[in-house]
């Protein structure tokens, strides 16, 4: 648990719950022991709600992040248990489950969605199969039910993400989203590997790569566009 973040739900001050259990398996994920659905949790969640009860009144929302937050069947009953105690509630997810994100988006006041490629490319990035799909689905519900958002795309250098990204965010614009943002992938948090291939990096050169991307996709029309540079 993050007991206050200004990052994870931009524009408020949250506490942001980590839930166990991916199904995939990013090079680049920040979280990398999340991803066994049976990772002992390091809190119950009776401390967890004893822990916002204190915090009423001083924090504006509560995100549910992960790992990827669907993952977990007892995600509604736990985003039920945060709004009685008053809280806005924000999700990221990056959209493994369409049906059961359907099922928590009516309960949830912001969804924090990654779109990690084309569809096409999603098994180079999160390196299981049948996933571009299921995450570019996550996104029309999203956009259908009307929710507020933002859609994030995570670029390395030489990734399948980087050579997509302005087509990812045009498509992602083309289907109605409002916000975006353009994300470095950092190496702190990540497994060894990609620590060793990012001490590979041109990092002025990269950045340079990202920052004429993030240049043309503001010219996208979105109502809010984000740069996260790394
Ligand atoms: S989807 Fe997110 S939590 Fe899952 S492996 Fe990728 S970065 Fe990590």
């Amino acid at each position: 648990m993050s007991r206050l973040s200004t990052v994870d739900w931009p524009g408020r001050l949250a506490a942001t719950l980590f839930l166990q259990g991916c199904p995939w398996d990013c090079s680049y994920c920040h979280n990398p022991s999340l991803i066994p659905a049976r990772t002992p949790g390091e809190i119950g969640w009776a401390d967890v709600l004893a822990f916002l009860r204190r915090r009423r009144g001083l924090l504006d929302g509560v995100v549910f992040s992960g790992g990827e937050a669907t993952r977990q069947a007892a995600l509604a009953p736990a985003i039920a248990d945060v709004r009685e105690l008053g809280f806005a509630v924000g999700l990221h997810s990056a959209g493994p489950y369409p049906a059961r994100l359907a099922r928590v988006l009516p309960l949830v006041d912001w969804v924090g969605l990654d779109i990690k490629a084309l569809p096409e490319d999603y098994p180079e990035v999160v390196r299981r199969g049948a996933s571009g799909p299921r995450a570019w689905e996550s996104l029309d519900l999203v956009l259908a039910r009307g929710v507020d958002h933002e859609i994030r795309t995570t670029v390395y250098p030489g990734s399948a993400a980087a050579g997509g990204a302005l087509e990812i965010a045009r498509r992602v614009r083309a289907r109605g989203a409002r916000a975006f943002a353009l994300q470095q992938a950092r190496p702190q948090g990540t497994r060894e590997g990609f620590v060793a291939a990012a001490a590979g990096w041109d990092a002025a050169a990269w950045d340079a790569e990202c920052a004429a991307m993030a240049a043309e996709m503001e010219h996208l029309g979105f109502e809010r566009f984000t740069y996260r540079a790394g």
